[in-house]
């Protein structure tokens, strides 16, 4: 029994939570162990997540693997009524082709399972292999039949961004198939990491936001959304902080466009922040701030900001709490916790 005192007036639905099969993760300590991969990146995240005996790592450990008991107790111990989950980062993206196609498969069969054995509690999110975009859709198709809700995609795969044209397949099946795609964090590539991890920066405290943020804004100037003017992307963690840029990238955007400064650059039919408020979904995964969460849904609308825990990695009850206690119309913290992620998930 839950000894937190929660509001009861709106269903908490928490749209950012990770799982991972025991064996993904054995895979991941063997690739880390060895050195393969050349990306420090990973092997920051996953040399430490993957064999840590510490508290937390070992704890992470225990709770991506379960998708029953412990899971639910942990959900009902906060007031989670419903999680959307997603394959932990960086999901299969780290592996070839074939190992890739094959995994992505194993493991939506494993989310599928889940969320048969719990349908009241769980969603799913389709894990695919941005390295073979065709196949990729074909697995989207795959899935959406047996009830996935969207899509998880952990940002670069081994240094290349969905920007590429070549990556463009998944995005058409996603917007035909009406499935959206969270874009979640990875850890840096190996060409932008650089001074990151010496400093301990390059996960979740910094490296993962300004990526992923960095990531949605190629996606956005290179003209996805006009091409694609009915695709929605999620991102987590306020929006990886572009809402707080929002005035400047406009504005260097318009400037860097009228002076032809970039080749890349083209004129885009919308501002960014159209994009943000049109294309774009973000939830408060990790950030249980009510100044930021006010500010995101002052920016791009209140029926665009969206709940997530980040379980298990931020599991910490209070934040429930404090969400609950935010200075805000019941109207919009229903919004947030609840009818906005039933309207994107169609729950
Ligand atoms: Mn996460």
């Amino acid at each position: 029994m839950s000894t937190i005192p929660f509001s009861t007036q709106y269903k908490r639905i928490a749209t950012e939570e990770a799982f991972a099969p025991a064996d993904l993760i054995d895979r991941y300590r063997k690739l880390y162990e060895s050195h393969e991969l050349n990306d420090p990146g990973f092997d920051s995240l996953w040399g430490f997540y993957s064999s840590s005996k510490a508290a937390r790592p070992t704890f992470i450990r225990e709770k991506l693997a379960d998708l029953d008991a412990g899971r639910i107790a942990d959900m009902d111990a906060t007031g989670v009524d419903h999680q959307i989950i997603a394959l932990t980062s960086p999901g299969v993206q780290v592996f070839d082709r074939a190992t890739a196609l094959s995994l992505a498969r194993e493991c939506n069969d494993v989310l599928e399972a889940a969320v048969r054995r719990h349908p009241t509690r769980f969603t799913g999110m389709i894990a695919i292999a941005p390295q073979a975009p065709e196949q990729a859709a074909a697995e989207l198709q795959r899935c959406k039949a047996v009830g996935f809700r969207g899509i998880i995609i952990n940002s670069h795969t081994m240094g290349e961004y969905l920007s590429d044209t070549k990556f463009w397949p998944i995005f058409e099946a996603a917007e035909a198939l009406d499935l959206p795609i969270y874009l979640h964090p990875n850890t840096p590539p190996k060409s932008m990491i650089g001074p990151m991890v010496d400093a301990g920066l390059d996960g979740a405290i910094f490296g993962f936001g300004v990526e992923t943020g960095f990531h949605l804004l190629r996606i956005i100037v290179a003209g996805v959304f006009d091409r694609f003017p009915r695709l929605q992307i999620i991102v987590g963690h306020m929006g990886e902080a572009l809402p707080y840029w929002l005035y400047r990238l406009e504005y260097m955007h318009a400037a860097g466009v009228r002076a032809a400064r970039y080749e890349s650059m083209k004129p885009l039919q919308k501002k960014i922040g159209d994009y943000l408020r049109e294309n774009v979904y973000i939830t408060n995964s990790g950030v249980a701030w009510e100044p930021a969460i006010k500010f995101a849904q002052q920016i791009v609308g209140v029926d665009r900001v969206m709940y997530a825990m980040d379980y298990p990695y931020q599991y910490t009850p209070q934040e429930v709490i404090d969400l609950d206690n935010m200075q805000m119309d019941l109207a919009d913290k229903r919004a947030f916790y609840q009818t906005v992620a039933e309207r994107v998930f169609k729950l």
